[in-house]
């Protein structure tokens, strides 16, 4: 038999769930972010009414469920940034 005395006793039954607590923590925030990277991706903020909405299509021309706005992607407003598209079709 497995003689203890009081004190270790008492510091085994604390190390433990402490131990286990500590684990669960560290795999929490070793793997919290994956979800949300994956997610997002597909996160949309509308620029007109500032609505943040998931849109899981890859259309190139989104609508925003609150004021049915046609958005582009992220990748054509990408490719827009610093030309003022309204000039450029305006023939003056
Ligand atoms: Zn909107």
């Amino acid at each position: 038999m497995i003689k203890l005395d009081f004190v270790t006793a008492i510091a085994i039954f604390l190390i433990i769930p402490i131990l286990f607590v500590f684990i669960r923590w560290v795999f929490y925030n070793c793997y919290r972010n994956e979800g949300l990277d994956y997610q997002s991706d597909y996160l949309q903020q509308c620029p007109y009414c500032n609505y943040l909405f998931f849109c899981y299509d890859n259309a190139s021309m989104r609508e925003c469920p609150r004021c049915h706005s046609l958005i582009a992607s992220a990748e054509d407003a990408g490719k827009e940034e610093g030309h003022d598209k309204i000039s450029e079709k305006d023939p003056q």
